[in-house]
């Protein structure tokens, strides 16, 4: 089932030509759209289904820098950054709050991880701090003497994914991009080996920049112009809860289970660990480039044999641009959720806070999330095909820092100085022997 997420009115025509055409308006489309449109370039971005719909409205609303992949560190401040000045910018509630988020483990080796991480923290000016025993007993209300401690940013935040996608695709427009929904972009079209269309079903776009920000269905897209994409996806689950008693703020991430606070007063849950790896035919094709990443992942993947398998091996990895592409087929990815794990996440929630015990479950959904062998991102030119650009991978990570990688996208594409070194995002990673090795999980 999906989650609401707040409609976005599209554009009235395609446009015969524009400066970039932006393939998927989930959150690193539309930011990049948004910072294009705001350098007065003109952008059109084409969305196969609805704004955000898919991984952007279906995420935990975590925009945090704690924990994260030390490459990751300087994008994630100014995205920070950006998330704190977007609302009055815009004049849009995305639900920013610089509320904290907070790690409780009862591991010992997750508590050593802290610890190392806290160094990072200190060396890029976070104000990141452990969380003493005493802390953590304080913070749960029942069984406090299990918990070791934890880790606490904060200047980390939350935010609402069913307003922010929608919310930058709108200022966007405001600023003269145009916004084209249900229009899935087939492929693209070249000449003398550069950029020269977008094809979508709609119709073409003139155009000598294309911007893929297609998140689980970038592989796919590449791959029908004979690019490798190393990308496969891992299903999370959430539900969220109706109204409930306040038991923090923000975010609280705990082995058993994950919340945030919701501005509806509820709270989006999510078993802290476990998700699960739908065995297919890439799963098969990218093994030994996963490898390291599985390893990492160890217990917290369930790998599941079914339907999804069948699906992929059915889906046609490659099409001609003037019939129907997969992309027509399927206009959101919506998953099922794998209810055991939500119900484990509940119990173990309710255990926590023994307050939690009347509090019902209003929905729940899953969401495909789209990962890189080294669960870093590919912002970047993809140097084969000059004029052609990716912005995806953001492997479970990609919300919170999502303002700031579509600001990175935009200033690639357009030439512009980077506010960032994009030298760990390069494309040309996964073909140029490069290690690709996580530094934490998905
Ligand atoms: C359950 C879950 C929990 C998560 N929790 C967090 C969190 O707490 N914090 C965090 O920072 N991140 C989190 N993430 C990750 C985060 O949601 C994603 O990294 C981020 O939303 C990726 O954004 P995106 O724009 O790349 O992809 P998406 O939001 O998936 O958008 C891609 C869009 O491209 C469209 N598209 C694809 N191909 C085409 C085509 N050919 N033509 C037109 N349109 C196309 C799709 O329809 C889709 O709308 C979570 C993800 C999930 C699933």
């Amino acid at each position: 089932m999906s989650p609401h997420v707040d409609n976005v009115v599209p554009s009235p025509a395609l446009p015969k030509s524009a400066d970039v055409v932006i393939v998927g308006g989930g959150i690193i489309g539309c930011a990049a759209a948004w910072f294009l449109a705001k350098a007065g370039i003109s952008v059109a971005l084409c969305e196969k289904g609805r704004i955000g719909a898919e991984q952007s409205s279906r995420n935990w609303g975590f925009c945090r820098q704690q924990g994260r992949d030390s490459r990751e560190v300087p994008l994630i401040k100014e995205s920070l950054a950006i998330w704190r000045r977007m609302e009055a910018e815009m004049g849009a509630d995305v639900g920013f709050r610089a509320t904290g988020i907070a790690y409780l483990t009862k591991k010992p080796e997750e508590m050593a991880k802290y610890e190392a991480w806290l160094s990072l923290a200190k060396e890029h000016g976070l104000d990141t701090r452990l969380i003493t025993r005493d802390e953590a007993k304080n913070m749960v209300s029942a069984h406090g003497d299990s918990w070791l401690g934890g880790l606490l940013t904060p200047s980390d935040g939350r935010a609402e994914p069913a307003k922010a996608a929608p919310a930058l695709a709108t200022a966007a427009m405001a600023k003269g991009a145009t916004v084209h929904t249900g229009c899935a972009v087939r492929g693209f079209e070249t000449q003398a080996g550069r950029i020269s269309a977008a094809v979508t079903e709609a119709g073409s776009i003139r155009t000598n920049a294309v911007l893929l920000a297609g998140g689980a269905w970038s592989r796919l897209f590449l791959g029908n112009a004979d690019i490798g994409f190393p990308q496969l996806k891992v299903l999370n689950s959430v539900l969220r809860t109706g109204p409930a008693p306040m038991i923090t703020d923000g975010g609280l991430w705990t082995p058993e289970f994950a919340l945030r606070r919701r501005d509806d007063g509820g709270y989006t849950v999510a078993n802290g660990s476990m998700s699960i790896a739908d065995i297919v035919p890439d799963s098969f094709r990218l093994f030994r480039t996963f490898l390291p990443a599985l390893r990492m992942e160890g217990e917290s993947i369930r790998l599941r044999f079914g339907r999804q398998f069948w699906n992929e091996l059915m889906m046609p990895g490659r099409w001609s641009l003037d019939r129907q592409s997969p992309f027509e087929r399927l206009r959101v990815l919506d998953p099922a959720p794998a209810k055991g794990f939500l119900d484990q996440a509940m119990a173990a929630l309710r255990e926590a806070y023994p307050e939690f015990s009347n509090v019902n479950v209003v929905e729940s959904w899953a969401g495909y999330i789209d990962a890189t062998p080294d669960a870093v991102p590919a912002i970047s030119p993809i140097d084969s095909t000059p004029g052609l650009f990716i912005a995806s991978g953001f492997s479970g990570h990609g919300f919170g820092i999502g303002p700031g990688a579509g600001k990175l996208a935009a200033e690639i594409v357009s030439g512009a100085p980077t506010c960032v070194d994009p030298t760990p995002f390069r494309f040309s990673r996964f073909t140029d022997g490069s290690r690709l090795h996580p530094e934490t999980g998905v």
